[in-house]
């Protein structure tokens, strides 16, 4: 069972970026990295409008002097002062975010980023040089792959519980954006627009997601794939709000990921089914404490977090805050991913390479692999949907 008894001396002094008043994301940073007292917000540049970002800072209970009229300005700053910011977390629409994240590396600060990182797979791996050559750390926000039922589907599939994986069936498929919301929706429009979006929307936006819990629980690489994107928004058009990829993986399995916005009636939809030889498995984030394990020729079962017989030897497992039966959500997911940025962050400032490399959480890697899926479904679908070597 997690407890909060891990601290440090002090709390990390951590800022955002992005992540202001009435933005979908920013809540869920600030409440999952200051679950576990391993960060206190003291600075930010909230929003793109100057004053808004200083009342809404001085609302959260900042000092209002370190309410940022812009990120330049406060990695500046804050470099000048003894108790400077040491992580920044970038919670901006997608188009910012290299920038921002270099700035931040270059400031020699540690980064949460949102997803995808970068537009394009060059970008991505120029951050990772400049984060390597100054010893700073990449968290990337996949949060779905902090909940602990997640991590048993990855042991399982390490154990050999499914036997021989054959097949993987992802989806991440609302139905939120059926019709042109984004007329009066300002956080739609960026994202169907390509110059903020980048190449892609759904496959970037949700896709991606769904695309790093098969990569959380099999390790597989993808070998190729095949991508058919279209938009039945035709104003969303050349960005698609629906997309089918086919894939083959190293090693002889097979998948698919279906991404869309216009799953008309559906909420998040996004499940995950993982088949071997022997046994198959089942998860899905809006019931994110159970996983369907079904071994061939048996009744299947209900796997539910907090339970003796699940692997918790695992940490990321017995990662549970609440006992079984409590529901447990998102935000504890989040938490649980914060809580490994906190550890990887500190370790780092130790110079204490090995206990930074048993800390698993999604980093630059996993940054690059979403980026490069966004790529090579673009490059398949632009070509009829031909089959494109992945790497
Ligand atoms: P949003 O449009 O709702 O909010 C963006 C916020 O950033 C606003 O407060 C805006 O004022 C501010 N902003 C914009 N440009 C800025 C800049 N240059 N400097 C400072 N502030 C700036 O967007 P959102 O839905 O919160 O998405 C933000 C990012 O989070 C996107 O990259 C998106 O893909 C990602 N996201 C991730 C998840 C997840 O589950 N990990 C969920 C939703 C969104």
């Amino acid at each position: 069972m997690f407890n909060e008894e891990r601290h440090f001396d002090q709390p990390i002094r951590w800022a955002m970026v992005g992540g202001g008043r009435g933005s979908q994301i920013g809540y869920s940073h600030r409440n999952a990295a200051q679950r576990d007292g391993l960060f206190k917000l003291v600075a930010g540049a909230f929003d793109l409008d100057p004053e808004r970002c200083r009342d809404f800072g001085i609302n959260l209970g900042l000092d209002g002097d370190r309410c940022y009229a812009n990120y330049k300005e406060m990695f500046e700053q804050e470099a000048q002062r003894e108790d400077g910011i040491q992580a920044v977390s970038i919670a901006t629409p997608n188009s910012t975010h290299y920038e921002i994240c270099k700035a931040a590396l270059e400031a020699n600060l540690h980064v949460v980023c949102e997803k995808p990182i970068t537009f394009t797979t060059e970008e991505a791996e120029e951050l990772k040089a400049i984060a390597a050559k100054n010893n700073r750390v990449i968290g990337v926000m996949y949060g779905y792959s902090g909940f602990p039922m997640v991590q048993q589907a990855r042991e399982m599939v390490k154990r050999g519980d499914l036997g021989e994986i054959r097949v993987i069936n992802m989806q991440f498929a609302h139905g939120f954006h059926n019709e042109e919301y984004e007329l009066n929706d300002p956080g739609l429009k960026w994202r169907v627009s390509p110059e903020v979006s980048g190449p892609t929307y759904v496959l970037g936006d949700i896709g991606t997601h769904a695309f790093y819990l098969c990569e959380v629980m099999t390790g597989l690489e993808v070998d190729r794939l095949s991508c058919m994107r279209q938009s039945f928004i035709k104003s969303r058009t050349p960005l698609e709000d629906n997309a089918h990829v086919m894939m083959e993986f190293k090693g002889g399995a097979v998948g698919t990921l279906w991404a869309s916005a216009v799953n008309a009636g559906s909420m998040h939809q996004q499940k995950i089914r993982i088949v071997g030889s022997k046994a198959s498995i089942e998860w899905w984030d809006e019931q994110p404490n159970q996983l369907r394990y079904e071994i061939q020729g048996e009744p299947p079962r209900i796997l539910d977090r907090g339970m003796g017989y699940l692997y918790q030897d695992v940490e990321g497992v017995a990662a549970n805050r609440v006992g079984g039966g409590h529901a447990e959500g998102y935000f504890e997911s989040w938490a649980n991913l914060y809580h490994r940025f906190a550890l990887a962050f500190d370790a780092a400032d130790r110079d204490d390479q090995e206990t930074l490399a048993g800390i698993w959480f999604p980093g630059i890697d996993a940054g690059i692999e979403g980026v490069r899926l966004c790529e090579k479904c673009v490059e398949s679908a632009d070509q009829n949907a031909a089959w494109v070597e992945y790497k």
